[in-house]
């Protein structure tokens, strides 16, 4: 069993094909997809989602891109919303200074507004982070020196010394099909030093499709891909990474319930 710990089933890249990319994703063996949110004033498309398919579960949030949008987005209308079952995770939030949508500071007060849903609840807060290493790493130590709260470094994309400080403050670290592409060997060498118990595998769907299908749309499917050349880069099997992976992927979403 695999487990896609990022997509986004709700973009129209989707429509009207939701019911075949989550049978194919059971096919391949993904028995869980999280589909997360990127803005709470979508949030009920989402969770119509979640709804509708045993094996999808949803995250709430404010995708960083859209953090001046939802400045009024407060911590206790998330943990309010992160009251339904189908509910997993908060966010995403992070900073994102490659794209830079919205302002640093509107994307800063947005991830701490999302840090104290996460604390609150105990949900992990899926976070969004390109290039804004250090501010994250300030971030991320200043909050949990506040208090602990579970959380993935998803899509990773940044340094080794964020992924180090990330596991150092009890973070997960999510690859995605970028692990995959030829040019990403810093990337590898990266995940070979996550410790096992904190790797997780992703699609980031529609984006980011891992060979053969790159360039293409991804689907939650396609994420056997990336557990493959994952399992590759740290030396272990196909059954052991999905293993490994899967148990990681519970041991954190602990709202998730467990296939029968
Ligand atoms: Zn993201
Ligand atoms: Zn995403």
């Amino acid at each position: 069993m695999l487990v896609d710990s990022h997509c986004h089933l709700d973009f129209p890249d989707f429509a009207e094909e939701r019911a075949a990319i989550v049978a194919r994703a059971k096919a391949a063996g993904v028995e869980r997809m999280v589909t997360i949110s990127t803005r709470v004033k979508k949030f009920p498309q989402i969770l119509a989602i979640a709804d509708e398919f045993e094996e999808v579960f949803c995250s709430v949030g404010t995708h960083p891109h859209n953090a001046g949008e939802e400045l009024d987005v407060t911590t206790e209308e998330l943990v309010r919303l992160a009251q339904h079952p189908k509910v997993v995770a908060i966010g995403e939030a992070g900073l994102d200074y490659h794209y830079d949508k919205a302002p640093r500071d509107a994307q800063a007060q947005g991830l701490l507004v999302h840090i104290a849903a996460a604390r609150q609840t105990g949900l992990p807060l899926v976070i969004h982070a390109r290039n804004a290493d250090e501010d994250m790493a300030d971030i991320l130590k200043d909050e949990t020196g506040k208090g602990a709260f579970p959380f993935i470094l998803h899509c990773f994309s940044s340094g080794a010394e964020l992924a180090r400080i990330g596991v150092e403050l009890g973070g997960y670290v999510s690859f995605s099909g970028i692990l995959t592409f030829k040019n990403s060997a810093e990337l590898r060498e990266i995940a070979k030093d996550v410790p096992r118990e904190r790797l997780l595998v992703e699609t980031d769907a529609p984006y980011l499709a891992p060979p053969p299908h790159r360039g293409k749309r991804n689907e939650p499917a396609f994420v056997a891909q990336t557990a493959a050349v994952l399992a590759d880069t740290i030396g272990v099997s196909d059954t052991e990474i999905a293993e490994i992976t899967t148990a990681n992927f519970f041991r954190l979403f602990t709202k998730m319930p467990k296939p029968a």
